[in-house]
C-alpha cells in the first residue's frame, strides 16, 4: 500500500476545491506523452458536471454517470452505432428509482442495447425490468473462472426463476433472451459499443488461492442445500431446472453466440417451498458472485486508455493485479470507492467517479492519498457527472 496512507487524512476533498476550472490533461512530457490535450470542465454541483474531453482521435462518445444513489449505473452512447450502451442497471435507494428508470428508458427508447453487467448484486441491474423491455443485444458478463462458482450460481438462478425469487428472477431471464451473451475475461478481446476494451479481471491465467479456498468451502455447504430444495421440484419443474442449469452455467462460463428460441424462460411458477431454501442461499451466492466483478479498460482508438472501470473488485484481486498503466481520463472506484488495492497505486486520472448513496461506507484512504487525480466527483455529492469525448457541449470551457 502507498506510502501516504501512513499520514492519511480521511477528509474528503471536495470539488469545489478544484472549482470550474479548465483541466489540462496530465503529462505531455517523459516517455509517453498523451495525447488528450484539453479538458474543459463546466457545471453546476446541485445538478451535476460536465467533463469535456478533446482529444484529436475520430472517437465520439459520450458517457453518463447518473446519481442513482447506492448502486451503479452509466450510459455509454457513441457515434459508432445507433445502440446504446449501459455499465450497469441498479440502484438500492428507492427515491431514485422514477428518474433513473425515465431517464434510462428514455436512453433505451428503440434502441438496442448492449449492457455490461459487472456483477450479480442487484445495485447493479435492478432497473433490468424497468425499462420497458428494449432488446438486449448483447449482454456482457464476467467470465466465472471456477466451476464450483459456476455451478452454486447457475443452481441458484435457476431456482430463482422457478420460485420468482426477489429481483434475482430477473437474471436468468435476461441471461436467456439477450441475443448474445459474452462470458469476458482478461485472455479475450472486449467490444463495448464498438469501443475496445481491455478485461482486468476475471483472469483465467491467475488464481488466488484464498479466493479458491474460500468459493470451494461455500460450494461444499451449498450443495446438501440444493440438493434439498431440488426434492420439492415436481418432474416438469425438475426437467425444466436441469435444462436451465446447463444453459446459465454455459452463459456463465463461455458465453453463447446465438439465441435459441425454442428455449423459453418461465414466467413466476409459485414453488412457495423453494424460498426458504433461496433464503439461506442467497447470503452466499452474493460472497461468491463478488469474487468474481468485471475490472476492465475502456480505450479509445490506437489502445490510449480512457477509463477504468472497477465494478465491484475485491480488494484481495486489487492487491495481486498488475497496475492498469494509464493516465486515465477517468477511474470508477471499486466497490463505490470502498475497495482498493495495490494495482491502483501508481494510477494517474483526470477524475475519480464514485457511484453512492447516502448510508455507503466511507471511500478508501487509497483513492484520497495514493491515486493522482484532479476531480473528486461522488454521485451523491454532486450528481450526474457526463465525461464526452469530442462531443461539443452547449457551454464548453475552452483552454488556453
Ligand atoms: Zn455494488
Amino acid at each position: 500500500m502507498c506510502e501516504a496512507l501512513n499520514n492519511a487524512n480521511s477528509r474528503p476533498i471536495e470539488s469545489e476545491t478544484i472549482g470550474r476550472i479548465g483541466l489540462v490533461f496530465l503529462t505531455s512530457q517523459g516517455e509517453n506523452p498523451r495525447r488528450y490535450l484539453k479538458i474543459g470542465f463546466s457545471g453546476d454541483f446541485n445538478t451535476g458536471t460536465s467533463l469535456h474531453v478533446r482529444d484529436p482521435s475520430r472517437t465520439h462518445f459520450k458517457l453518463r454517470f447518473m446519481n442513482v444513489g447506492h448502486g451503479d449505473c452509466a450510459i455509454l452512447e457513441t457515434t459508432l452505432t445507433q445502440r446504446v450502451g449501459f455499465i450497469d442497471l441498479g440502484s438500492l435507494n428507492p427515491s431514485r428509482f422514477p428518474l433513473a428508470i425515465q431517464v434510462l428508458s428514455d436512453a433505451a427508447k428503440g434502441r438496442e442495447i448492449d449492457l455490461v453487467l459487472s456483477h450479480y448484486h442487484w445495485d447493479h441491474y435492478s432497473f433490468l425490468g424497468s425499462i420497458g423491455n428494449p432488446p438486449l443485444n448483447r449482454l456482457i458478463v464476467p467470465a466465472i473462472p471456477l466451476s464450483a462458482a459456476t455451478e452454486s450460481i447457475s443452481k441458484f438462478f435457476a431456482l430463482a426463476d422457478i420460485a420468482g425469487y426477489g429481483y434475482y428472477r430477473l437474471l436468468p431471464k435476461a441471461l436467456m433472451s439477450a441475443s448474445e451473451v459474452i462470458a469476458a475475461h482478461r485472455a479475450e478481446p472486449l467490444n463495448l459499443l464498438d469501443l475496445r476494451c481491455e478485461v482486468l479481471w476475471p483472469d483465467y491465467s491467475q488464481s488466488i488461492p484464498v479466493i479458491h479456498s474460500r468459493v470451494t468451502k461455500l460450494h461444499e455447504k451449498l450443495m446438501p442445500i440444493f440438493a434439498e430444495a431440488e426434492k420439492s421440484l415436481s418432474i416438469d419443474d425438475r426437467q425444466y431446472f436441469d435444462k436451465l442449469v446447463r444453459e446459465i452455467s454455459i452463459s456463465l462460463s463461455e458465453g453463447r453466440h446465438y439465441r435459441d428460441t425454442t428455449k423459453k424462460v418461465s414466467s413466476r411458477r409459485s414453488v412457495d417451498k423453494l424460498i426458504p431454501f433461496l433464503d439461506k442461499i442467497e447470503h452466499h451466492i452474493k460472497e461468491i458472485a463478488d469474487y468474481f466483478s468485471l475490472a476492465f479498460k475502456l480505450d479509445v482508438e490506437n489502445d490510449e486508455s480512457f477509463g477504468l472501470f472497477l465494478g465491484d473488485c475485491p480488494s484481495q484481486v486489487l492487491g495481486i493485479l498488475a497496475p492498469p498503466g494509464g493516465p486515465f481520463v477517468l477511474v470508477k472506484g471499486a466497490h463505490h470507492g470502498t475497495r482498493y488495492g495495490n494495482c491502483l497505486d501508481p494510477v494517474q486520472t483526470i477524475a475519480e467517479v464514485f457511484s453512492r448513496g447516502p448510508r455507503t461506507k466511507r471511500i478508501h484512504d487509497g483513492y484520497l492519498h495514493c491515486v493522482e487525480f484532479q476531480l473528486f466527483h461522488s454521485t451523491d455529492l454532486h450528481g450526474d457527472l457526463v465525461v464526452s469525448c469530442n462531443d461539443p457541449p452547449a457551454t464548453q470551457v475552452t483552454l488556453p
